[in-house]
Protein backbone atom coordinates (compact mmCIF):
# COMPACT_ATOMS: atom_id res chain seq x y z
CA UNK A 1 0.00 0.00 0.00
CA UNK A 2 1.16 3.41 -0.65
CA UNK A 3 0.08 6.11 1.34
CA UNK A 4 -3.15 5.85 3.99
CA UNK A 5 -5.61 5.11 1.63
CA UNK A 6 -4.69 5.58 -1.50
CA UNK A 7 -3.95 2.42 -3.40
CA UNK A 8 -1.81 1.23 -6.41
CA UNK A 9 -4.47 -0.28 -8.61
CA UNK A 10 -4.18 -2.27 -11.82
CA UNK A 11 -7.24 -2.09 -14.64
CA UNK A 12 -7.15 -4.79 -17.11
CA UNK A 13 -10.61 -4.21 -19.57
CA UNK A 14 -11.43 -0.67 -20.55
CA UNK A 15 -14.71 -1.19 -22.70
CA UNK A 16 -17.58 0.36 -21.96
CA UNK A 17 -17.65 -0.62 -17.80
CA UNK A 18 -13.72 -0.75 -17.26
CA UNK A 19 -13.32 2.45 -18.87
CA UNK A 20 -15.64 4.64 -16.71
CA UNK A 21 -14.34 2.16 -13.25
CA UNK A 22 -10.65 3.00 -14.28
CA UNK A 23 -11.74 6.92 -14.23
CA UNK A 24 -13.67 6.77 -10.79
CA UNK A 25 -10.23 5.11 -9.68
CA UNK A 26 -8.43 7.71 -10.93
CA UNK A 27 -10.82 10.68 -9.34
CA UNK A 28 -10.78 8.90 -5.81
CA UNK A 29 -6.90 9.30 -5.79
CA UNK A 30 -5.82 6.36 -6.44
CA UNK A 31 -2.35 5.13 -8.49
CA UNK A 32 -4.05 3.56 -10.99
CA UNK A 33 -2.21 1.72 -14.24
CA UNK A 34 -3.83 0.73 -17.14
CA UNK A 35 -3.78 -2.20 -19.42
CA UNK A 36 -6.52 -2.86 -22.70
CA UNK A 37 -5.92 -5.54 -25.38
CA UNK A 38 -7.07 -2.80 -27.76
CA UNK A 39 -4.53 -0.14 -26.91
CA UNK A 40 -5.69 2.92 -27.85
CA UNK A 41 -8.05 2.65 -25.48
CA UNK A 42 -5.69 3.40 -22.64
CA UNK A 43 -5.02 6.48 -24.42
CA UNK A 44 -7.94 8.91 -22.50
CA UNK A 45 -7.42 7.10 -19.19
CA UNK A 46 -3.79 8.07 -19.53
CA UNK A 47 -4.66 11.84 -20.33
CA UNK A 48 -6.63 11.26 -16.81
CA UNK A 49 -2.91 10.58 -15.22
CA UNK A 50 -2.59 6.60 -15.67
CA UNK A 51 -0.03 4.54 -15.56
CA UNK A 52 -0.03 2.36 -18.86
CA UNK A 53 1.36 -1.31 -18.64
CA UNK A 54 2.88 -3.85 -21.42
CA UNK A 55 0.68 -6.90 -20.65
CA UNK A 56 -2.22 -8.01 -17.49
CA UNK A 57 1.22 -8.89 -15.62
CA UNK A 58 2.48 -5.79 -15.80
CA UNK A 59 -0.65 -4.06 -14.59
CA UNK A 60 -0.69 -6.79 -11.70
CA UNK A 61 2.99 -6.08 -10.84
CA UNK A 62 3.51 -4.25 -7.49
CA UNK A 63 -0.52 -3.57 -6.74
CA UNK A 64 -2.34 -3.83 -3.98
CA UNK A 65 -5.34 -4.24 -5.65
CA UNK A 66 -6.34 -5.31 -9.63
CA UNK A 67 -9.44 -5.05 -11.10
CA UNK A 68 -10.39 -6.97 -14.34
CA UNK A 69 -13.60 -6.23 -17.08
CA UNK A 70 -13.51 -8.77 -19.99
CA UNK A 71 -16.37 -10.33 -21.86
CA UNK A 72 -16.88 -13.85 -21.54
CA UNK A 73 -15.21 -16.74 -19.50
CA UNK A 74 -12.33 -17.29 -21.82
CA UNK A 75 -11.55 -13.85 -21.94
CA UNK A 76 -11.15 -13.76 -17.83
CA UNK A 77 -9.11 -17.18 -18.15
CA UNK A 78 -6.83 -15.53 -20.36
CA UNK A 79 -6.25 -12.17 -18.57
CA UNK A 80 -5.41 -13.86 -15.56
CA UNK A 81 -4.47 -17.30 -15.68
CA UNK A 82 -2.56 -16.52 -19.09
CA UNK A 83 1.69 -16.69 -19.94
CA UNK A 84 0.91 -12.50 -19.58
CA UNK A 85 -1.57 -12.95 -17.07
CA UNK A 86 -2.91 -11.07 -13.36
CA UNK A 87 -2.14 -14.46 -11.75
CA UNK A 88 2.04 -14.22 -13.14
CA UNK A 89 2.71 -11.02 -10.91
CA UNK A 90 -0.23 -9.92 -8.30
CA UNK A 91 1.94 -9.93 -5.08
CA UNK A 92 0.87 -11.90 -1.90
CA UNK A 93 -1.83 -10.19 0.24
CA UNK A 94 -3.25 -8.00 -3.04
CA UNK A 95 -6.70 -8.56 -4.31
CA UNK A 96 -8.04 -9.26 -7.55
CA UNK A 97 -11.24 -7.49 -7.96
CA UNK A 98 -13.32 -9.30 -11.71
CA UNK A 99 -15.92 -7.24 -12.83
CA UNK A 100 -16.82 -8.96 -15.34
CA UNK A 101 -19.98 -11.07 -15.66
CA UNK A 102 -18.83 -15.08 -15.76
CA UNK A 103 -19.30 -18.37 -14.38
CA UNK A 104 -19.73 -19.19 -10.68
CA UNK A 105 -17.73 -22.55 -11.25
CA UNK A 106 -14.85 -19.88 -12.84
CA UNK A 107 -14.49 -17.38 -10.16
CA UNK A 108 -14.18 -20.25 -7.90
CA UNK A 109 -11.59 -21.72 -9.97
CA UNK A 110 -9.42 -18.18 -9.66
CA UNK A 111 -9.77 -18.03 -6.29
CA UNK A 112 -8.64 -21.54 -5.72
CA UNK A 113 -5.73 -20.66 -8.21
CA UNK A 114 -4.62 -16.93 -6.87
CA UNK A 115 -5.04 -18.39 -3.11
CA UNK A 116 -1.93 -20.54 -3.32
CA UNK A 117 0.70 -17.56 -3.09
CA UNK A 118 -1.66 -15.63 -0.40
CA UNK A 119 -3.55 -13.65 -3.05
CA UNK A 120 -7.10 -12.92 -2.48
CA UNK A 121 -9.92 -12.86 -5.05
CA UNK A 122 -13.31 -11.14 -5.32
CA UNK A 123 -15.61 -12.03 -7.75
CA UNK A 124 -17.85 -8.07 -7.90
CA UNK A 125 -20.03 -8.31 -11.25
CA UNK A 126 -22.21 -5.42 -11.27
CA UNK A 127 -25.42 -4.13 -12.52
CA UNK A 128 -26.71 -0.45 -13.77
CA UNK A 129 -25.96 -0.20 -17.53
CA UNK A 130 -22.89 2.13 -19.01
CA UNK A 131 -25.01 4.73 -17.08
CA UNK A 132 -24.37 3.14 -13.43
CA UNK A 133 -20.83 2.76 -14.73
CA UNK A 134 -20.26 6.81 -15.88
CA UNK A 135 -21.85 8.32 -12.80
CA UNK A 136 -20.26 5.45 -10.58
CA UNK A 137 -23.64 4.65 -8.84
CA UNK A 138 -23.24 0.37 -9.58
CA UNK A 139 -24.73 -2.25 -7.80
CA UNK A 140 -22.06 -4.61 -7.36
CA UNK A 141 -23.21 -8.68 -6.19
CA UNK A 142 -19.57 -9.46 -4.15
CA UNK A 143 -18.20 -12.92 -3.35
CA UNK A 144 -15.34 -13.73 -1.53
CA UNK A 145 -13.95 -14.15 1.78
CA UNK A 146 -14.57 -11.71 4.37
CA UNK A 147 -10.90 -10.94 4.42
CA UNK A 148 -10.91 -10.64 0.37
CA UNK A 149 -14.00 -8.31 0.70
CA UNK A 150 -12.99 -6.05 3.04
CA UNK A 151 -9.56 -4.90 1.06
CA UNK A 152 -11.65 -5.04 -2.72
CA UNK A 153 -14.09 -2.11 -0.51
CA UNK A 154 -12.41 0.77 -1.56
CA UNK A 155 -11.83 0.20 -5.19
CA UNK A 156 -15.14 -0.87 -4.94
CA UNK A 157 -16.82 2.46 -3.35
CA UNK A 158 -15.38 4.47 -6.29
CA UNK A 159 -18.12 3.30 -8.45
CA UNK A 160 -21.09 1.19 -6.21
CA UNK A 161 -23.73 3.06 -4.63
CA UNK A 162 -24.99 -0.57 -3.57
CA UNK A 163 -22.29 -3.20 -2.52
CA UNK A 164 -23.79 -6.48 -1.57
CA UNK A 165 -21.92 -9.28 -0.01
CA UNK A 166 -23.77 -12.55 -0.86
CA UNK A 167 -21.13 -15.12 0.56
CA UNK A 168 -17.69 -17.23 -0.72
CA UNK A 169 -16.60 -16.73 -4.00
CA UNK A 170 -18.52 -17.38 -6.66
CA UNK A 171 -21.90 -16.01 -5.10
CA UNK A 172 -21.56 -12.43 -6.59
CA UNK A 173 -21.45 -14.06 -10.01
CA UNK A 174 -24.40 -15.90 -8.78
CA UNK A 175 -26.67 -13.13 -7.72
CA UNK A 176 -25.78 -11.47 -11.32
CA UNK A 177 -27.08 -14.92 -12.96
CA UNK A 178 -30.55 -14.24 -10.86
CA UNK A 179 -30.35 -10.48 -11.92
CA UNK A 180 -29.42 -11.59 -15.61
CA UNK A 181 -32.77 -13.82 -15.62
CA UNK A 182 -35.27 -11.01 -14.14
CA UNK A 183 -33.95 -8.41 -16.82
CA UNK A 184 -34.80 -11.06 -19.55
CA UNK A 185 -38.23 -11.14 -18.59
CA UNK A 186 -38.17 -7.48 -18.02
CA UNK A 187 -36.49 -6.35 -21.67
CA UNK A 188 -38.92 -9.00 -23.21
CA UNK A 189 -42.05 -7.73 -21.56
CA UNK A 190 -41.34 -4.08 -22.67
CA UNK A 191 -40.50 -5.19 -26.53
CA UNK A 192 -43.83 -6.33 -26.63
CA UNK A 193 -45.77 -3.87 -24.54
CA UNK A 194 -43.94 -0.98 -26.92
CA UNK A 195 -44.66 -3.10 -30.25
CA UNK A 196 -48.25 -3.79 -29.52
CA UNK A 197 -48.93 -0.07 -28.06
CA UNK A 198 -47.65 1.05 -31.55
CA UNK A 199 -50.45 -0.93 -33.60
CA UNK A 200 -53.07 0.13 -31.13
CA UNK A 201 -51.60 3.85 -32.25
CA UNK A 202 -51.19 5.06 -28.66
CA UNK A 203 -49.40 8.05 -27.96
CA UNK A 204 -46.21 6.96 -26.44
CA UNK A 205 -45.68 10.61 -24.88
CA UNK A 206 -48.52 9.89 -22.91
CA UNK A 207 -48.48 6.07 -22.34
CA UNK A 208 -44.83 6.05 -21.25
CA UNK A 209 -45.10 8.64 -18.27
CA UNK A 210 -48.38 6.55 -17.41
CA UNK A 211 -46.73 3.28 -17.21
CA UNK A 212 -43.98 4.26 -14.65
CA UNK A 213 -46.52 5.78 -12.76
CA UNK A 214 -48.16 2.04 -12.28
CA UNK A 215 -47.08 -1.06 -11.18
CA UNK A 216 -45.31 -1.68 -14.78
CA UNK A 217 -42.75 0.60 -14.01
CA UNK A 218 -39.38 -0.80 -14.40
CA UNK A 219 -35.52 0.07 -14.84
CA UNK A 220 -35.95 -1.29 -18.46
CA UNK A 221 -39.06 0.68 -18.64
CA UNK A 222 -37.01 3.81 -18.00
CA UNK A 223 -34.19 3.40 -19.44
CA UNK A 224 -34.59 1.78 -22.70
CA UNK A 225 -37.91 2.04 -23.29
CA UNK A 226 -37.30 5.50 -25.97
CA UNK A 227 -34.99 2.95 -27.66
CA UNK A 228 -37.61 0.78 -28.50
CA UNK A 229 -39.93 3.25 -29.47
CA UNK A 230 -37.51 5.01 -31.53
CA UNK A 231 -36.73 1.48 -33.84
CA UNK A 232 -32.53 2.58 -32.34
CA UNK A 233 -30.52 0.85 -29.77
CA UNK A 234 -26.85 2.07 -28.96
CA UNK A 235 -24.98 0.78 -26.21
CA UNK A 236 -26.08 0.46 -23.54
CA UNK A 237 -24.95 -3.16 -22.94
CA UNK A 238 -24.50 -5.96 -25.79
CA UNK A 239 -27.52 -8.04 -26.66
CA UNK A 240 -24.40 -10.77 -27.38
CA UNK A 241 -23.19 -9.81 -23.68
CA UNK A 242 -26.60 -10.66 -22.01
CA UNK A 243 -27.21 -13.88 -24.19
CA UNK A 244 -23.40 -15.18 -22.92
CA UNK A 245 -24.94 -13.97 -19.17
CA UNK A 246 -28.59 -15.76 -19.73
CA UNK A 247 -26.53 -18.70 -21.11
CA UNK A 248 -24.56 -18.88 -17.47
CA UNK A 249 -27.85 -18.71 -15.78
CA UNK A 250 -29.17 -21.49 -17.86
CA UNK A 251 -26.44 -23.91 -17.38
CA UNK A 252 -26.46 -23.63 -13.36
CA UNK A 253 -29.93 -23.93 -13.81
CA UNK A 254 -29.99 -27.01 -16.01
CA UNK A 255 -27.09 -28.59 -13.74
CA UNK A 256 -29.71 -28.11 -10.71
CA UNK A 257 -32.47 -29.50 -12.76
CA UNK A 258 -34.45 -26.53 -12.78
CA UNK A 259 -35.77 -25.47 -16.19
CA UNK A 260 -36.19 -21.46 -16.76
CA UNK A 261 -38.59 -21.71 -19.69
CA UNK A 262 -39.14 -17.94 -20.03
CA UNK A 263 -34.96 -17.33 -19.84
CA UNK A 264 -35.00 -19.75 -22.35
CA UNK A 265 -37.28 -18.31 -24.73
CA UNK A 266 -35.35 -15.11 -24.66
CA UNK A 267 -32.13 -16.25 -24.88
CA UNK A 268 -33.53 -18.21 -27.99
CA UNK A 269 -34.59 -14.72 -29.42
CA UNK A 270 -31.20 -13.03 -28.76
CA UNK A 271 -29.83 -15.79 -30.59
CA UNK A 272 -31.83 -15.08 -33.95
CA UNK A 273 -30.44 -11.24 -32.95
CA UNK A 274 -27.04 -11.90 -33.26
CA UNK A 275 -27.04 -14.48 -36.13
CA UNK A 276 -29.18 -11.43 -38.02
CA UNK A 277 -25.80 -9.10 -37.09
CA UNK A 278 -27.67 -7.31 -34.26
CA UNK A 279 -25.37 -9.18 -31.44
CA UNK A 280 -23.66 -4.99 -31.26
CA UNK A 281 -26.74 -3.82 -30.42
CA UNK A 282 -28.38 -3.00 -26.83
CA UNK A 283 -30.44 -5.67 -25.36
CA UNK A 284 -33.26 -2.92 -26.45
CA UNK A 285 -33.36 -4.43 -29.45
CA UNK A 286 -35.53 -7.16 -28.35
CA UNK A 287 -37.88 -4.90 -30.04
CA UNK A 288 -36.88 -6.13 -33.48
CA UNK A 289 -38.44 -9.36 -32.34
CA UNK A 290 -42.28 -9.13 -32.51
CA UNK A 291 -41.88 -6.43 -35.47
CA UNK A 292 -40.03 -9.34 -37.38
CA UNK A 293 -37.09 -7.65 -37.93
CA UNK A 294 -34.87 -10.57 -36.94
CA UNK A 295 -36.26 -12.85 -39.52
P1 LIG B 1 -17.10 -4.20 -23.88
O1 LIG B 1 -17.35 -2.73 -24.00
O2 LIG B 1 -17.32 -5.10 -25.05
O3 LIG B 1 -15.59 -4.38 -23.35
C1 LIG B 1 -15.03 -5.65 -23.19
C2 LIG B 1 -13.63 -5.48 -22.68
O4 LIG B 1 -13.03 -6.77 -22.54
C3 LIG B 1 -12.73 -4.70 -23.66
O5 LIG B 1 -11.79 -3.97 -22.92
C4 LIG B 1 -12.06 -5.84 -24.43
O6 LIG B 1 -10.86 -5.47 -25.06
C5 LIG B 1 -11.82 -6.81 -23.30
N1 LIG B 1 -11.58 -8.17 -23.76
C6 LIG B 1 -12.49 -9.02 -24.31
N2 LIG B 1 -11.91 -10.20 -24.61
C7 LIG B 1 -10.61 -10.09 -24.23
C8 LIG B 1 -9.51 -10.98 -24.26
N3 LIG B 1 -9.62 -12.22 -24.74
N4 LIG B 1 -8.34 -10.54 -23.78
C9 LIG B 1 -8.20 -9.29 -23.29
N5 LIG B 1 -9.21 -8.39 -23.22
C10 LIG B 1 -10.40 -8.80 -23.68
O7 LIG B 1 -17.95 -4.85 -22.71
P2 LIG B 1 -18.54 -4.16 -21.40
O8 LIG B 1 -19.91 -3.70 -21.71
O9 LIG B 1 -17.54 -3.22 -20.81
O10 LIG B 1 -18.69 -5.45 -20.48
C11 LIG B 1 -17.61 -5.98 -19.72
C12 LIG B 1 -18.18 -6.98 -18.73
O11 LIG B 1 -19.13 -6.30 -17.88
C13 LIG B 1 -18.94 -8.14 -19.41
O12 LIG B 1 -18.73 -9.34 -18.73
C14 LIG B 1 -20.38 -7.69 -19.31
O13 LIG B 1 -21.25 -8.82 -19.32
C15 LIG B 1 -20.37 -6.95 -17.98
N6 LIG B 1 -21.44 -5.92 -17.83
C16 LIG B 1 -21.70 -5.00 -18.81
C17 LIG B 1 -22.72 -4.07 -18.61
C18 LIG B 1 -23.07 -3.01 -19.64
O14 LIG B 1 -24.14 -2.38 -19.50
N7 LIG B 1 -22.24 -2.77 -20.66
C19 LIG B 1 -23.45 -4.05 -17.42
C20 LIG B 1 -23.12 -4.97 -16.44
C21 LIG B 1 -22.12 -5.89 -16.65
P3 LIG B 1 -10.89 -4.78 -26.52
O15 LIG B 1 -11.12 -3.32 -26.26
O16 LIG B 1 -9.57 -5.07 -27.12
O17 LIG B 1 -12.01 -5.42 -27.30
Amino acid sequence: MTDVGTLKVGVVGLGTMGAPMARHLIAAGHQVTVWNRTRAKEEPLAALGAARAGSPAEAADGMDAVLTCVSDDPDLRAVVLGDQGVGQTLPSGAVLVDCSTASPSLARDLAWELAEGGRMFVDAPVSGGSEGAEKGTLTVFVGGSEDSVARAMPVLRTFGARITHLGEAGSGQAAKAVNQVVLAGAYAGVAEGIVLAERFGLPFERLLPALSAGAADSWVLRQRADNMVRGAYPLGFRTSLHLKDVRIALREAAAMDLPLEVAALVAGIEEKLVEAGFGDEDVSNLARHPRAEDA
